[in-house]
């Protein structure tokens, strides 16, 4: 079974994007995963195809009504399907390498994009939806951010990128910011290529990453070390 991912959004013309792009589109293409997208506003029952109303007690904006985003749910989830049901949202938990690599073990996700001031509370507590954000910011709808999160995700699926090892000594994985990189040619206007790196010696390019990867972390993201 490959991971099946399905978002509901009121945008559907916005996927695939960039997750038909590159590997992931040969992902796709390959069968390692698949993308299903759900229109919200296909769930509506009056005539206006209305998903949204005012929120109570006032306020701007307007929010998604919770009786047409459940039918969505059921009707792309129903009970007994395995795959968890997140919602994107900025008072979510924080998207990690982490949570994205727990993920891309699992049998895929069913993804609700939020528009406007976002959603009924009763609809994501009915629906166990899991609330992730992509960070400290507000996006205009969620669907750019379930970009993000399945791209983070679909890339660690076994197969999608190739080399396996190719992850273990990315940014975050170990704790870690990843150290510097360079390519041919060996001098650049004037900047070389660390001579370590083309020494030969592995046992020092190894301590050399390592002690990198520790200087630009300290320097800029002291909080991982902790
Ligand atoms: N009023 C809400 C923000 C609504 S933004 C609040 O203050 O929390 C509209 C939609 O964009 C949200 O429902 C969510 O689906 C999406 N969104 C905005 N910022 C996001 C973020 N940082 N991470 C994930 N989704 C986000």
């Amino acid at each position: 079974m490959s991971f099946s991912a399905h978002i509901i959004t009121l945008f559907p013309d916005l996927f695939p994007g960039p997750l038909g792009a590159s590997v992931l589109g040969r992902g796709m293409a390959d069968g390692l995963w698949s993308l299903s997208i759900t229109q919200l506003r296909d769930f509506a029952t009056d005539r206006h195809r209305t998903v949204d109303d005012t929120p109570s007690g006032g306020g701007a904006g307007m929010v998604l009504k919770p009786d047409i985003l459940a039918r969505a749910i059921d009707a792309v989830s129903p009970e007994g399907d395995p795959r968890p049901r997140l919602l994107m949202s900025p008072r979510g938990v924080p998207l990690t390498q982490a949570k994205a690599r727990e993920l891309a073990l699992g049998p895929g996700a069913v993804i609700v994009c939020g528009r406007f001031e976002g959603v009924d509370q009763r609809v994501i507590e009915a629906r166990g939806l899991q609330e992730v954000s992509i960070g400290d910011y507000v996006l205009a709808g969620g669907e750019v951010a379930a970009m993000v999160l399945l791209e983070a995700v679909v890339r660690l699926i076994p197969g999608v990128l190739g080399g396996a090892e190719s992850h273990a000594d990315e940014s975050f994985e170990n704790g870690l910011l990843e150290y510097p990189q360079y390519t041919r040619p060996q001098s650049w206007e004037g900047r070389d290529i660390p001579a370590v790196l083309t020494s030969g010696d592995h046992g020092k390019v190894e301590k050399w990453r390592r002690a990198e990867s520790e200087a630009l972390t300290r320097a800029r993201r002291p909080d991982l070390l902790k």
